[in-house]
């Protein structure tokens, strides 16, 4: 976390959580937050954004939706698209999860495709991209990581207000076995330095990295510690209000511990 970059922590709820369940988190959150939140963004289940969104209202929580298709509309059985995402009260999408990528064989063309109609219906965008096990020991994490931003991100015009990148290892995803924060460190300083070739150098150190991947309440802090990692991208522990909450509530302290020890 870099002075004066407000952290975002994002809660992925993946496919739990029934609509009633949802608004009883959504509704009671705000009342767990700090006084001066950090960004708070949920991506509940499909069935469940309308009415989070409507229980949002009048708080500092965004809403929005885990992925989407990229054409308005047509002969998609089974998908969903931008324009709808907007329509039930979506304000942002998760594209390019590494679940999309393994179980639904999502390319990254298919996520460049995503992104440019994400962000044309207004919507904002978390891009996910991340190496394999197999990847990191065969020494080629770097790689995989240039290839996806690049393959992801090249055609988008360059935008700080509505695109966010998340680094999550997908060895790390639901495992347990979080990436350590030196570690994450060191990849999403890899990923700002890709990010300056693909959009050159001001973008690219305004743009927010999120780590994701078996982040819980004892290592969010000492992750978001990290100089380049501006956020936290939360599966499992987003799904609870107490350890979603203190995450939160965490990197509040820390945002204010470092604004007084740099004198701001
Ligand atoms: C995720 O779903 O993006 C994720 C990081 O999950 P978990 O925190 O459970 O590893």
């Amino acid at each position: 976390m870099r002075t004066g970059v407000n952290p975002l922590i994002v809660g992925n709820w993946k496919m739990y959580k029934t609509r009633d369940e949802s608004v009883a988190f959504v509704s009671a959150l705000p009342d767990a937050l700090p006084e001066d939140p950090p960004g708070v963004w949920i991506a509940p289940s499909f069935t469940s954004i309308h009415a989070a969104a409507e229980a949002a209202e009048g708080s500092s929580i965004v809403i929005g939706a885990q992925n989407m298709w990229f054409e308005d509309n047509g002969a998609f059985t089974g998908e969903i698209s931008g324009r709808m995402l907007v329509d039930a009260g979506a304000q942002f999408v998760i594209l390019g999860h590494s679940e999309r990528r393994q179980l639904f064989h999502e390319s990254n063309e298919l996520v460049q495709a995503k992104v440019k109609k994400a962000l044309a219906v207004g919507l904002k965008v978390i891009v996910c991209v991340g190496e394999t096990d197999a990847e990191r020991e065969q020494g080629k994490a770097f790689e995989v990581l240039e290839t996806q931003i690049k393959a992801c991100l090249a055609q988008i015009e360059p935008d700080e207000s509505t695109i966010v990148l998340a680094y999550e290892p997908v060895w790390a995803i639901g495992t347990g076995k979080a990436a350590t924060p030196e570690m994450a460190q060191e990849m999403h300083r890899h990923c700002r330095e890709v990010l300056k070739k693909v959009w050159g150098g001001k973008i690219s150190e305004k743009i927010l990295i999120l780590y994701g991947g078996s982040v819980k309440t004892d290592n969010a802090p000492f992750l978001l510690k990290q100089p380049d990692i501006d956020g936290l991208l939360i599966g499992g522990a987003s799904l609870s209000l107490e350890n979603f909450s203190k995450i939160i509530n965490d990197s509040s302290i820390l945002v204010s511990e470092s604004k007084r020890m740099s004198g701001l």
